[in-house]
């Protein structure tokens, strides 16, 4: 018997690999481990499960040229690149790979909060290039994380994630979010505040919600003027969560203290980016789930949800359930 054709974007850890043997017919869309754009739309109509790395936008267009395709499992927890009415629309399951990344990414917002808050940038460039001549009572000083207010919007498993470690550090927790998580409150001393009072009152914002049309923007020109001046944004969410121009203004121009970022509109970051001049901004190639353990999770995941829903299954990550009364 035929298996089914799979394409991928790019070559996953062997944990999912090694699952899809004797399950499926796959093929890399990649050139050098970078994703192919021109194969993908050559081959969309051959497909009949994808595994999609970051990168490519999968709109309405995508699926309907997408015949043949029943389901498009993502390498990542947020789905933000695909049009999920669409893909369910046309019958597709859409499945995400979320849990095995929460440690993971939470360990980046604090790293960022600490390399920000300790001035880690500013610091080591000063002692490389000799600066550090003396013990000075006055000199390398940050900002202390214990007895800090730490704001998280988006209250969900990576926001709950960076809490659980604020509240190790002796940091206050303000969240905030569409609904209220009143049964994670106690455990995790969280207030559930507004966003405008949780910009007024943290010490450092950390940006944890999924990228919606609600959430883009979410952060820009007035919310960043509404932030303490000597407070730092973090952002391990999504780029288009912030808007880019005015959070360089507002780090360039003293609005708030610097920033610590791991996502941005446009990714790979341009070399012309403004953000790359400033050094109170912490930035990191959108690293928060890479980390062995979890890129061997996600694999493994993103390979599972394919093999379920191809063979006649309920994939355990669907994203899109409705579509189950379609197809
Ligand atoms: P999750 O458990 O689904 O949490 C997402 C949270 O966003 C939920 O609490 C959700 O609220 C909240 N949200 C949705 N719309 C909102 C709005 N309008 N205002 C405020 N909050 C809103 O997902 P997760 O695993 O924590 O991941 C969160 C996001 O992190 C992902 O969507 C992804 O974009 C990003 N991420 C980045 C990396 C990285 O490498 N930097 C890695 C993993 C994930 P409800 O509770 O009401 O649904």
């Amino acid at each position: 018997m035929s298996k089914p054709k799979v394409f991928l974007t790019q070559l996953i850890q062997d944990t999912g690999m090694s699952l899809l043997e004797g399950h499926v017919d796959y093929t890399l869309w990649s050139i050098d481990g970078k994703p192919d754009p021109e194969a993908v739309l050559r081959d969309i109509p051959l497909a009949e499960g994808l595994i999609m790395t970051m990168g490519i936008r999968m709109d309405r267009d995508f699926f309907q040229k997408a015949a043949k395709l029943k389901v498009a499992s993502l390498y990542s927890v947020g789905y933000d690149n695909v049009d999920i009415k669409a893909a369910t629309e046309f019958g597709i399951m859409v499945t995400n790979t979320p849990g095995v990344l929460t440690d993971a990414t939470a360990d980046t917002a604090m790293m960022l909060m600490l390399m920000s808050a300790r001035k880690a940038r500013e610091n080591e460039r000063i002692m490389r290039e000799g600066g550090w001549t003396h013990w000075s009572p006055n000199q390398f000083v940050g900002k202390d994380l214990s007895s800090s207010v730490l704001g998280i919007v988006g209250f969900g498993e990576i926001g709950r994630a960076v809490a659980k470690r604020a509240l190790a550090f002796g940091m206050k927790i303000l969240y905030t979010g569409r609904t209220r998580k009143a049964e994670y409150e106690e455990k995790l001393c969280a207030e559930y505040v507004t966003l405008e009072a949780l910009l007024e009152r943290s010490d450092f914002v950390s940006l944890n919600c999924a990228l919606t049309k609600e959430t883009a923007g979410l952060i820009a020109e007035r919310e960043l003027r509404m932030m303490k001046k000597d407070a730092v944004l973090i952002n391990t969410a999504r780029g288009a969560v912030v808007d880019q121009k005015a959070l360089f203004r507002a780090c360039s121009e003293g609005w708030i203290c610097g920033a610590g970022l791991d996502v941005y509109e446009k990714e790979p970051v341009p070399m012309d980016e403004p953000l790359l001049k400033l050094e109170n901004v912490v930035m990191m190639p959108h690293i928060g789930s890479a980390a062995v353990r979890s890129r061997e999770g996600m694999a493994r995941l993103a390979a599972v949800n394919l093999i379920e829903a191809l063979e006649g299954r309920i994939p355990p990550n669907l994203v899109n359930p409705e579509v189950l009364k379609r197809i």
